[in-house]
């Protein structure tokens, strides 16, 4: 039994059940439309909502269901199992979401958390730049004060959820001398004049998903919108970007399951030479070092996260899991390609989709080697 399990109670397998029954109902038949039409229908977002699968860890006052974080990561195993990372339901609900409730104000709290709940609200954290990427401290949007507003300048890049969201936290310089302790967290709301979104990326995976450039001219928001403290906007992202990691190492944990599932059924199906591929002595070690990989990857993960739920400091053990699983995961999916032969290049073949949208594990929420950057500045070098 593995060490998530032992936590799991009836509660949490009647959950899962019910999540799964909806997914197989809701989101898998809709897949190839939606990666066809390169979003999601506003729609899947609600009906999400409506059943309380959305930001189950929200205490009930601000319409959550006042869960542990146990529940966010089945919801994270099971949408990922539906091999299609259009619809990031998490990207929502454990990684945008967690700023308002953390850093925001009461007032702030009662007007959008309700609505990040229901599904009525989707949201999205706006930090990379077309100059800025890894290095956050290099951003160059300003939010200047105005009376009793900032005045919001600049350009933002490689933003999911850039095209439906309806409430972006940016990143912005408030002191632009001082990147550090000048940039601050600001809430903008889609229709705030001067806030306009841009192209919808072309992605060579996640063709679902939104991805998209956001622009700010002299766009005037309330003061009363920045959340946390001002110039304290590093500090908070650097906070919050450990579960973010955390939650994008469980996305290439379950790729990795995924793809080695798909690999084992195909390849015990698929006859050459008079036998089942698998049983080539070459290929069942292939499937074997596969299996290890992935073996190890869950058990590191789960480890991870039962400390992580326990407010331990997961930063350096963070930074190992997204780095390594993510890379592991892409190894897994690159062998399983090759396992299948020609078909593991037809796109009726969900290794296919699952190969072309892993490749972005290893870049964002940090790119390996900036999670190598982290570790061995936390290992006495
Ligand atoms: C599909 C997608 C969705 C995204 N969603 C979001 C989002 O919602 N919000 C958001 O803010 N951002 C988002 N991003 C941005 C993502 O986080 C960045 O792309 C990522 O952090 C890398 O930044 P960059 O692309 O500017 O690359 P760069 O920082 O320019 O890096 C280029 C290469 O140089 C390497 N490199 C950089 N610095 C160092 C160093 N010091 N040492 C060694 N190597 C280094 C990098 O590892 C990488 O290999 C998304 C990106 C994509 C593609």
């Amino acid at each position: 039994m593995s060490l998530l399990e032992k936590v799991y109670t009836e509660e949490h397998r009647i959950f899962r059940d019910s999540l799964k029954k909806y997914l197989e109902k809701n989101v898998v038949p809709y897949v190839e439309e939606w990666e066809e039409a390169g979003i999601v229908p506003r729609q899947a977002w609600k009906d999400f909502g409506d059943q309380g699968f959305l930001c189950t860890w929200l205490p009930e006052e601000y319409g959550g269901s006042g869960v542990g974080f146990e529940y966010s990561i089945i919801i994270i195993e099971e949408m990922e199992r539906t091999n299609q990372m259009g619809f990031v339901a998490p990207l929502h609900s454990d990684v945008v979401v967690p700023y308002i409730y953390s850093f925001g104000n009461e007032e702030q709290k009662r007007r959008w958390l309700p609505g990040c709940a229901s599904g009525n609200i989707i949201t999205a954290v706006a930090m990379t730049e077309p100059e800025a990427g890894s290095d956050l401290a290099s951003i160059r949007t300003t939010a200047v004060k105005d009376g009793d507003d900032y005045i919001i300048n600049g350009q933002k890049t490689f933003i999911s959820n850039g095209i439906l969201c309806d409430i972006v936290i940016v990143a912005a310089l408030t002191n632009p001398d001082s990147p550090h302790s000048g940039m601050s967290l600001i809430v903008v709301e889609d229709g705030t004049p001067g806030f306009v979104k841009g192209r919808k990326l072309d992605k060579i995976g996640m063709k679902s998903q939104d991805t998209s450039e956001l622009f700010f001219e002299d766009c005037r928001v309330p003061a009363s919108n920045l959340l946390g403290e001002e110039g304290g906007g590093f500090k908070h992202l650097m906070e919050k970007l450990q579960q973010e990691r955390l939650v994008s190492a469980w996305g290439s944990q379950i790729m990795a399951e995924l793809a080695l599932e798909y690999t084992i059924e195909f390849t015990k199906s698929r006859v050459a030479f008079g036998r089942p591929i698998s049983r080539f002595q070459h290929n069942s070690f292939k499937l074997a070092e596969m299996a290890t990989e992935v073996e190890l990857g869950r058990t590191f993960i789960e480890a991870l996260t039962l400390d992580h739920m326990e407010g331990k400091d997961i930063v350096k053990k963070v930074s190992m899991a997204k780095y390594w699983i993510s890379e592991m995961a892409n190894r897994i999916a690159q062998q399983g390609v090759q396992l299948h032969g020609g078909y593991g290049y037809m796109e009726e073949y969900p290794i296919a989709r699952l190969f072309r949208d892993v490749r972005i594990q290893t870049i964002f929420a940090g790119t390996s080697e900036i999670m190598k950057l982290i570790i061995s500045r936390m290992i006495n070098l």
